[in-house]
């Protein structure tokens, strides 16, 4: 996601768990609050609230889990959470069944707390809805009913991707449409309820509905993106896109050395050696940090990176291309075993893609 501000709180089920610092800074403000006014219901409901939002995403990462889909991370949000999955179902079912799980699990555990209500309490008690108190534990078991309906409803009633609504509603597109022609659909209507939620923010005021516009409207455009990415590179082979003409650099030459290569060939990135061995890979940037006058002393071998993110030649295009963003890369080694075969660079898959656009305008 484009927010960077998340912090690692451990793991869960083998899922590693981000608190948002919007979360964090909620969560602290309501516990000074409760402090000063000695009063620890407002910091029990948002407890509550965390609780509650961790169990959704932990109810989708399960299912996708059962599909074979890998979570790579859960990052908690006030109003739910993102559950990064290792790449979009394709399968309208299963993207349906992901998304229907967190909202599904409030409901089931909403209905829970309404017949244990029942069943100690009054049930006409939940009226006024929107009042939290909390001085019994009937008051804990309606604040949580209460928690749970409002989290599934506006996940999944809002039908506007990132949200889950909108994951529901893209895979029901995409049962008819496929999947391209669902996410643009999907996309297009996100950034609408997007733009009203940011002008309903802003007429009110409230800044949560501003907040949350902004989220659903940049996550609208990335899945729109890397939809359209997916679509066009479809079939594409690492192979069919990598260079294999690879001019790799020893070790051992000096930066001096390395400049004059740089120069003559102008590719931007180089596959470091020694003897048959890729031991790591230097790029313009890597060189262009060192001083010039430390040029003639220091070696290729001190400055290149040795964390070597690399791709086999027969894995999918689309897969080069999600791997380099996640490692925040420009270009990845193609390797057959030990042996680099080729390397591929962001500047070849974006080549394809114009070209693949210009085809499809044609046609
Ligand atoms: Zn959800």
């Amino acid at each position: 996601m484009v927010m960077k501000d998340n912090y690692k709180m451990g793991n869960i089920l083998g899922i590693p768990l981000e608190l948002h610092v919007s979360f964090l800074l909620l969560l602290l403000f309501f516990f000074i609050y409760s402090a000063l006014t000695l009063n620890p219901g407002p910091f029990i409901y948002i407890v509550m609230l965390f609780a509650t939002v961790t169990l959704h995403e932990l109810s989708h990462s399960l299912v996708a889990r059962r599909y074979g889909i890998k979570i790579t991370k859960i990052t908690l949000l006030p109003f739910g959470g993102i559950a990064s999955m290792e790449e979009i179902p394709k399968d309208p079912k299963k993207e349906f069944a992901i998304a229907i799980a967190g909202p599904g699990f409030n409901f089931i555990v909403g209905a829970l707390s309404l017949v244990a209500i029942a069943a100690f309490s009054d049930v006409s008690r939940i009226f006024p809805f929107f009042e939290f108190k909390m001085e019994s534990l009937i008051d804990l078991l309606l604040v949580f009913f209460k928690v749970n309906l409002l989290l599934g409803a506006f996940n999944l009633f809002i039908p506007a991707l990132p949200m889950d609504g909108g994951r529901v509603f893209r895979s029901l597109l995409a049962f008819k449409l496929g999947f391209p022609a669902a996410t643009e659909i999907a996309t297009g209507i996100a950034k609408l309820i997007a733009i009203f939620m940011a002008l309903t923010g802003v007429l009110l005021p409230n800044l949560w509905l501003i907040f949350i516009a902004f989220f659903v409207y940049i996550g609208a455009t990335q899945e729109g993106e890397v939809s359209r990415i997916n679509f066009m590179l479809a079939g594409l082979k690492v192979k069919d896109l990598m260079s294999t003409k690879v001019v790799t650099v020893n070790k051992d030459i000096t930066l001096e050395e390395f400049a004059d290569i740089l120069f003559e060939k102008k590719h931007m990135g180089y596959p470091v050696v020694e003897g048959n061995r890729l031991v790591g890979i230097i790029t313009f940037s890597d060189l262009s940090r060192v001083p010039r006058e430390e040029w003639s002393i220091k070696r290729v071998g001190d400055v290149m990176t040795k964390r070597l993110i690399t791709i086999g030649q027969d894995e999918d295009a689309f897969e080069a291309f999600i791997r380099m963003a996640r490692a925040g890369v420009g270009r990845l080694l193609v390797v057959e075993g030990e042996r680099l075969v080729g390397i591929i660079s962001r500047t070849d898959l974006l080549r394809t893609l114009e070209i693949m656009r210009l085809m499809r305008f044609q046609r």
